[in-house]
């Protein structure tokens, strides 16, 4: 519907390039967990209405929308509901079908599209397509049964990683590989019910990093400062921006970044998790096309927080600017790490952040706190 001349759609929409989608408008977002409640959240703070599509009625997100959808993320008729109710579909977790956003995408703009999401949800198609942009990766072989994962191990040496190729997060489907005997890949293959996999090198990084880039419908492409990751029994721990890296290596690691999410032509974001050893190699390590734990800092201590960066990307809007205001450190709250709550919330410079999560479970983030860190120099002045 055109707005009146006189309403403020109209005014909103008056300095906006003919594309862009203008306040007032609502996000579609798939999904119902804490990042698409922080969306929702920026969203808001910008005039956007946000309509949530999940599959529990008491989601993070559910809680902070304006609609919600309760539903299967492959039910033809409540996702036709969804892309008519809406004005752009975005995405908070990629373990859906890419058939349901190939579905939507031909009703309503969904960003990222389903062929960002082809490649970032099948570990075999995410490694080709970072090879094949001459970008490093673990040395890897795909394994789909025993026999594969004992030709993998012969060619990669031992210890390696076992990783379905498919539906895995926060180290979900991962197993170790330490003796590579016929017994031993038979149990992994049988721990993930026969799922496709690959077998990873192990690597003995010095330290984990990653990399947020924002994209717009433009093409204009922004990242973060690269952010140091600390990861705890597979899940990260702790976010540190700045990384404590040598200038050109944290150059190459942005630089990384920019080259995937062009070549995959995602429109919003793209998080890039990666191993960097003693040497300065970095490896690409993980892609997600979403907001992403590793950049919660930024709603704290950046210029323009990811969640912001993910609503005016999907609509069309210029981007912000990336640059992180203050040092700081994020820390998951993980499981019952909430009770910890009430001495955060005395601790000067904490900016404590809860998901609203009804249920407490060990693994299960709750909630993250970011510390400001004293600064340097501002940044925006370099
Ligand atoms: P992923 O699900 O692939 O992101 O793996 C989760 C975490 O497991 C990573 O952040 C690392 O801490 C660890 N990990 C995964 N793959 C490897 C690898 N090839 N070598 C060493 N550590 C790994």
């Amino acid at each position: 519907m055109t707005p009146a001349p006189d309403s403020a759609a109209a005014l909103l929409a008056a300095a906006l390039p003919p594309e862009a989608i203008a306040p007032g408008a609502t996000i579609g977002v798939l999904g119902g967990g804490q990042l698409g409640r922080m969306a929702a959240l920026a969203a808001a703070r910008l005039g956007y209405r946000c309509h949530i599509f999940c599959d529990a009625a008491d989601s993070p997100a559910a809680d902070v929308a304006a609609r919600v959808t309760v539903a299967a993320a492959d039910d033809p008729v409540a996702l036709a509901r969804f892309a008519d109710a809406v004005d752009v579909v975005t995405l908070e977790w990629e373990n859906l079908p890419v058939d349901s956003l190939a579905f939507l995408a031909t009703r309503v703009a969904v960003r990222p599209g389903p062929e960002v999401l082809a490649v970032t949800q099948d570990r075999v198609a995410e490694k080709r397509f970072v090879n094949a942009l001459g970008l490093a990766t673990a040395p890897w072989c795909a394994a789909t049964d025993p026999a594969g994962v004992l030709d993998a191990t012969a060619a990669l040496g031992l210890p390696a990683i076992f990783k379905t190729a498919r539906f895995g997060y926060d180290g979900r489907g991962q197993h170790r590989l330490t003796d590579g005997t016929p017994a031993e890949a038979a149990r992994v293959v049988a721990a993930v019910d026969g799922a496709a996999g690959i077998v990873e090198a192990v690597v003995a990084f010095a330290c984990e990093a990653s990399v947020i880039v924002a994209r717009g419908l433009d093409g204009a492409a922004k990242a973060y400062p690269v952010v140091e990751t600390i990861h705890e029994n597979h899940i990260l721990a702790r976010t540190r921006v700045p990384a404590r890296l040598p200038p050109g290596v944290a150059a190459r690691a942005e630089a990384a970044a920019l080259a995937i999410a062009n070549a995959l032509g995602v429109v919003g974001l793209l998080a890039v998790e990666m191993f960097v050893t003693n040497d300065g190699a970095v490896l690409i390590n993980e892609l997600a096309p979403r907001p992403h734990n590793s950049g919660h800092w930024t709603i704290d201590a950046a210029a323009t927080s990811q969640f912001e960066q993910l609503v005016r990307a999907v609509c069309g809007l210029p981007l912000g600017n990336t640059a992180a205001i203050a040092p700081a450190e994020t820390e998951n709250l993980i499981g019952d790490d909430i009770a910890a709550w009430p001495g955060l919330l005395a601790e000067p410079g904490a900016r404590v952040h809860l998901y609203g999560k009804r249920e407490v479970r060990p693994g299960r983030k709750m909630g993250h706190v970011t510390r400001l860190l004293p600064p340097p120099n501002h940044p925006w002045e370099a």
